[in-house]
């Protein structure tokens, strides 16, 4: 097979096929927060939902972590389930490896449910980047996050502050301290909820720098490359499912008896999206396994995340396109697929910076790989 699986890994996949159908398809959703806690443990039982998480809180540190991610991720995609957002734990994302006290104050509860936490990147156009001055006290923060994915419910932000003499720095901010201010909340189109965010004065102990100061930005962008495959693996998840929805269509009959694949540009449209999610699966495998080798993938990384992203938004276009104005029905699959591919373009890095990242890459350091 073209993924060159193991036979742990096909069984991880064949896991992952009977929980989308079995548990994610099968959730009553009326009732949200019932589904998610039966989710959450049939997760637990068939062991998914340490997938994402350390070995020493009892996931598996294997060496094919990111493929397994991916495969994982992939597979519960293709079915196009509720609920994908509360099959695995919370990861401990940039808080990886941190020492104590910031070990046992946030990284266990996190990892636990116990807290929920958010990542501060992005800021608003023409503002100063937020600040850091360290005193006697601790680390006095000034300054503003734009778009804090759920934010609003978070109990701390790993935020991107730039301190004085050492440097951009990656720090915890409670959002219960004085001086951190909710200034908005929103949705976005695909239905994920943000927050924007005002520090004023905020003073938060020297032990929440993440790491060392002045080495945040490396350790974000580590995250943010883990988090861009993971997006492409769930992209290529709903390419499948887009292309599975095109066979059954085109395979039923027209209101002139014909079958509806049997129309030359209808066909040359289907082929194409399954070039596209050929290239596009060969990429996330490839790509998957670089960085579980251990070699420098950031280059691949964007490349698969810029292809996917574009690519999977592309498919449910032309899926629209090829089943008509039904599939623009508000609650039909397409419709909301529509919604939810967008955001891909721009998260984790907008596409088009990506884009110059990578020009950059090769030819003013020679990085990257074809
Ligand atoms: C659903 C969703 C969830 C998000 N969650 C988070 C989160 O949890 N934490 C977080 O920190 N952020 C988050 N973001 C923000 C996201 O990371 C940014 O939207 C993204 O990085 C783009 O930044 P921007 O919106 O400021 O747009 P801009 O940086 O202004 O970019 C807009 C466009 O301007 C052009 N452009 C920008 N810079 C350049 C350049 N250097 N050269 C050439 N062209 C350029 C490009 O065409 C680009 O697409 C989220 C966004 C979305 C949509």
């Amino acid at each position: 097979m073209p993924e060159q699986l193991t036979t742990a890994e096909q069984q991880l996949r064949d896991t992952c096929q009977s929980f989308a159908n079995d548990v994610l398809l099968a959730a009553d959703t009326s009732d949200p927060i019932a589904a998610r806690t039966q989710v959450r443990e049939a997760s637990q039982a068939m062991g998914l939902f340490s997938l994402t998480q350390p070995s020493e809180f009892g996931g598996r540190d294997s060496a094919n972590r990111q493929l397994s991610l991916c495969i994982a991720r992939e597979t519960l995609a293709a079915a196009n389930p509720p609920l994908l957002d509360a099959v695995f734990g919370s990861s401990p994302g940039v808080l990886g490896g941190v020492e104590e006290p910031l070990r046992s104050s946030h990284l266990v509860p996190l990892i636990n449910g116990d807290k929920r936490a958010s990542f501060g990147f992005t800021e608003p156009d023409n503002v100063q980047p937020t600040s850091g001055r360290l005193t006697a006290e601790g680390l006095v923060i000034n300054g503003q996050k734009s778009y804090v994915t759920g934010g609003a419910d978070a109990d701390f932000i790993s935020a991107l502050v730039h301190i004085e003499d050492r440097g951009p720095s990656m720090v915890v901010i409670d959002t219960h301290l004085q001086g951190v201010d909710l200034a908005q909340r929103f949705n976005s189109l695909d239905g994920s909820h943000h927050a924007a965010f005002t520090f004023s004065n905020v003073l938060v102990p020297e032990t929440h720098i993440i790491g060392d100061a002045g080495k945040g930005l490396p350790r974000a962008l580590r995250q943010i490359g883990d988090v861009r495959l993971l997006v492409a693996a769930q992209a290529s998840g709903y390419m499948l499912w887009v292309l599975n929805l095109l066979k059954e269509h085109l395979a039923a009959r027209d209101k002139n008896g014909e079958p509806r694949g049997s129309k030359d540009v209808v066909r040359w449209h289907y082929a194409d999206l399954r070039v596209q999610a050929y290239a596009a699966r060969s990429m996330l495998y490839r790509t998957a396994r670089l960085a579980d080798s251990g070699a420098n993938a950031v280059n691949e990384s964007m490349a698969t995340k810029i292809f996917v992203t574009e690519a999977v938004g592309n498919a449910v276009d032309i899926a629209i396109q090829l089943v008509g104005g039904q599939a623009l029905v508000e609650d039909h699959p397409l419709a909301q697929l529509y919604q939810k591919v967008r955001a891909w373009r721009l998260v984790e890095g907008a596409n088009d910076v990506l884009r110059l990242n990578i020009g950059r890459g090769i030819l003013e350091l020679d990085k990257g790989r074809i």
